[in-house]
């Protein structure tokens, strides 16, 4: 699919192209190792006005009417029995990028699809599925959907660390047991009573209506064979006695961050010392984007950490 789509020569195969010259930026911050991308066509996501007053004049990207020229679709049906269009995102982060949404126009909201996204994952297990909440870098709230990139895209990936204040990780081998331990940390969170910002790009507007709490949640397989290693290795530490060896991995894993604020307030800075940052999973996970060259001249390694300390929220 991704190679047809880019034969076809539309705005996916020129963004693509366009990633070969963007920019990076290598940090490392509390120890972490991070990434700073400069990529000019992901303007359209880093500015996206999601407020509904914005929504309601735009078409939806994501519903057929919407599709860019020359954009394929390919019809995934979930095992829960709900419908999904895997496309090929035309405006990418990563090399590979998909975007994966309900064949119904319905707003972004996670329970529903939860059990889906896990199948998902297992269903692409060379790649992570990730899903941006309504006020958490999501482009288009109004239509419920996931992304996929390339495993170990995100740095977060390989090095989690339970300190981390801001995001939990599930492991579970099995789906049910999965489910049931997502739901519970999921239940950690509510709905801000008290944040500033809403979806609007000018800061301090009235508040928007949310219907679900902020958070931003990456989900990805480990292939049987992996998976099986790890308890394999479990078995023998067992019968050896050697206890303390915990398992690595399971065949099931999500993190889910915690949200507070939509935006740092540097996004609505004056001009001079404004920083178009404008957070989603991909930047919780340790990899940031923005689109314009004063914004990524601005960040250091301090500044991108003190952004995403802004946004985030502690664990209750
Ligand atoms: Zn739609």
């Amino acid at each position: 699919m991704f190679s047809r789509e880019l034969e076809l020569r539309g705005r996916a195969f020129v963004n693509y192209q366009a990633l070969s010259g963007v920019e990076v930026k290598d940090m490392t911050i509390d120890g972490f190792p991070a990434k700073l991308f400069f990529n000019p066509a992901r303007v359209r996501s880093v500015m996206a006005d999601v407020s509904p007053e914005a929504l309601q004049k735009r078409a939806c990207f994501l519903c057929p009417d919407g599709l860019e020229l020359n954009q394929l679709t390919t019809v995934w049906d979930s095992p829960t029995g709900q419908t999904y269009f895997i496309r090929v995102n035309p405006f990418p982060i990563f090399n590979h990028h998909f975007t994966i949404s309900s064949a119904i126009h319905e707003r972004q909201t996670f329970a529903p699809h939860m059990e889906s996204m896990l199948h998902l994952a297992q269903a692409m297990p060379e790649m992570s599925i990730f899903y941006n909440g309504p006020m958490c870098g999501a482009s288009a709230p109004d239509h419920m959907h996931f992304q996929a990139v390339p495993r170990h895209s995100m740095p977060i990936e390989d090095h989690f660390d339970t300190n981390y204040a801001n995001a939990v990780l599930v492991q579970e081998s099995d789906l049910q047991s999965h489910l049931a331990a997502l739901k519970k940390v999921l239940s950690m969170a509510s709905i801000p009573e008290n944040a500033s910002q809403t979806g609007s790009l000018t800061a301090g507007a009235s508040r928007t209506e949310e219907w679900e709490p902020r958070w931003n949640i990456i989900s990805w397989y480990e292939p049987e064979s992996s998976a099986s290693v790890v308890s394999d290795l479990q078995g023998k530490a067992r019968s050896t006695g050697a206890s303390d060896l915990q398992p690595t991995g399971r065949s099931y894993n999500t993190i889910v961050f915690f949200r507070k604020e939509s935006r740092p307030q540097c996004f609505f800075a004056p001009e001079n010392e404004r920083i178009l940052f404008s957070p989603g999973t991909v930047e919780m996970g340790g990899v940031g984007i923005v689109a314009n060259r004063e914004s990524f001249d601005r960040i250091t390694p301090r500044v991108l950490r003190s952004m995403i300390q802004e946004v985030a929220d502690k664990i209750v």
